[in-house]
């Protein structure tokens, strides 16, 4: 279906080339993995609902001046973006213990952190993504201090809005990871935008009165009723109808996408 050029293929989304220079095209596979893709599945129907809910937060973080690559969405898997050269760091912001962090540090999952915290983990598939500092960043190349700031801030910035947004339809942030990229301008200023995607792929998200998970930990934890809990996650943000689809059929979407932007299918 797809005769466009493929650039990369990572484990949950492929990038095909864009229409024009500096634009390419990021599909949503149904394809779930953990540990280092050690564990795999296909859950169909979870392309579909992770590229309405990653353009329903971009979109928002974009209104409220936060630079991203996300341009437009094209149909129910794919979205038009900007090409940026990607930071090789995973941007992991937490607000309640969970996780590699409660683990590593022996902390009660669930206990609210005194203070959100920002970690960096170097990208790097076959090391299993480890954690590093500042030192190591800079040390290496992979950013430069000043970009490390900006990173920060705008990590920090994505954090304080989500939390909010998220609790607005109860649920709570728990953590979550993004990634980075620099967008060369035409008149080769270099910008630090927020890429890839925001979705319960790469978030904890549990519900606040019954601390239901409804993100990728349904998976990881093999709880079942993953796509349910996408499902619910893009209803509670207003992206889908109330409407259950009949078992198999995949999600039905609204017509009109109620953020104004993107074409609707
Ligand atoms: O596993 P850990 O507790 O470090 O994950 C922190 C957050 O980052 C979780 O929300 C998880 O979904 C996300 N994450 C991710 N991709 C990774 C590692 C973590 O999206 N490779």
């Amino acid at each position: 279906m797809n005769k466009r050029r493929r650039i990369y293929e990572g484990k949950a989304k492929v990038l095909y080339e864009g229409p024009e220079p500096g634009t390419l095209i990021q599909h949503f596979k149904d394809d779930a993995t953990a540990f280092n893709a050690q564990k795999k599945a296909v859950i169909d129907g979870k392309g579909v609902l992770n590229n309405r809910i990653s353009e329903y937060v971009f979109m928002r973080l974009g209104e409220i001046g936060v630079p991203t690559h996300f341009i437009k969405r094209i149909n129910m898997r794919e979205q038009l973006i900007r090409e940026v050269e990607i930071i090789p760091l995973e941007v992991v912001i937490r607000n309640v213990a969970a996780g590699s962090l409660a683990t590593r540090l022996g902390l009660e999952e669930g206990m609210q952190l005194p203070r959100s915290i920002v970690e960096f983990y170097y990208k790097a598939d076959a090391l299993q993504d480890p954690l590093v500092s500042e030192e190591h960043i800079t040390a290496f190349g992979w950013a430069t201090p000043a970009e490390i700031d900006e990173v920060m801030q705008l990590a920090l910035r994505i954090n304080d809005f989500l939390v909010g947004l998220f609790l607005g339809i109860g649920i709570r942030l728990v953590d979550f990871k993004v990634e980075f990229g620099r967008l060369y301008d035409q008149d080769g200023q270099v910008r630090i935008v927020l890429a890839d995607e925001i979705s319960p792929d790469c978030c904890r998200l549990w519900d606040v009165h019954t601390n239901e998970k409804m993100d990728k930990d349904r998976f990881r934890k093999d709880l079942g009723g993953m796509l349910e809990a996408y499902q619910e996650v893009a209803r509670r943000l207003g992206v889908l109808t109330e409407t259950r689809p009949p078992k198999g059929t995949g999600p039905i979407l609204v017509a009109n996408n109620p953020v104004g932007s993107g074409k609707p299918n």
